[in-house]
């Protein structure tokens, strides 16, 4: 079955003018008779029947032999490539041992691959979470809060977490020009990351004026139909390959 999933590449933007920050990959199900298939149709039944840990170390595996390539290439611009880690996955004993596994005698350097996992999936078990995340730090993986500000993250164990970036839910943003609460919890999840050390990404930033929105608020990053769809890896490349030339 894993010959039927392939990974789509979102890029991401520095909004403050440096140009291509790295992709996030998005899994997709090439599937037999109903054609390419979305996560949001899959995930759960694959959490549920447990295939999400096969899926996980799928996109892992995927993404470090992508990343290697791209860092091989683009050395100078420091792109980073960010995969997701679904909670059932996370909440797994032994995935700090994948992960080392995984990343055992890979050429990808410190800091450039960035694991996204959700405010619920941490909170779930925030000890256990605090944990499996130093250990992730300690190999050189970079952690991003994903979903920020859908769940009910504390703020103190926030503070604790070995967390680089915080990424804003696109909720948020689409919210952002028609209510002004929308506006302020965007406004305050930016002081917030940044008052803790961390960057935040905007995703789902689709138009322009949630773009200028957004870096009047500081926003470091952004992702979104704005500036590209989620890429075949061709494509990506092709940018990978721009930035360099
Ligand atoms: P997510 O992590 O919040 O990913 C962002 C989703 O927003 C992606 O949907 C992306 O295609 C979509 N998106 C990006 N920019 C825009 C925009 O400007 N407007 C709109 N309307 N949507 C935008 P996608 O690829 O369907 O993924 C859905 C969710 O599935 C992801 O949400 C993530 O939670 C999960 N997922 C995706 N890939 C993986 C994976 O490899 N492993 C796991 N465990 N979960 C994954
Ligand atoms: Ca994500
Ligand atoms: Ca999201």
């Amino acid at each position: 079955p894993n010959e039927e999933l392939f990974l789509k590449y979102q890029p991401i933007y520095d909004l403050k003018g440096a140009g291509l920050k790295g992709f996030e990959a998005l899994v997709r199900w090439n599937h037999p008779e109903l054609g390419v298939i979305g996560p949001n149709e899959f995930i759960s039944v694959a959490e549920d029947t447990g295939l999400i840990v096969d899926l996980g170390v799928w996109v892992l595996q995927t993404a470090c032999k992508q990343l290697e390539v791209w860092s091989s290439v683009a050395d100078s611009r420091e792109l980073t490539l960010s995969i997701n880690i679904s909670a059932k996955h996370f909440s797994q004993p032994d995935l700090v041992r994948t992960f080392r596994n995984t990343l055992k005698g890979s050429g990808i350097p410190e800091g450039r691959l960035n694991i996204e996992i959700t405010e619920t999936a941490i909170m779930e078990n925030p000890e256990s979470a605090l944990n499996k995340l130093n250990a992730l730090k300690r190999m050189g993986l970079r952690i991003s809060v994903d979903d920020f500000g859908t769940g009910y993250s504390s703020l103190a164990y926030l503070q604790r977490l070995p967390v680089d970036i915080l990424k804003l839910d696109r909720y948020f943003i689409r919210q952002m020009a028609q209510d002004k609460q929308s506006l302020e919890i965007v406004r305050a999840v930016i002081v917030l990351g940044h008052s803790l050390g961390l960057s935040v990404v905007a995703e789902g930033v689709e138009t322009q004026d949630q773009c200028e929105w957004l870096k009047a608020m500081d926003c470091d990053l952004g992702q979104g139909f704005l500036f590209n769809r989620p890429l075949d890896l061709i494509v990506a490349d092709q940018l990978v390959m721009d930035e360099v030339s």
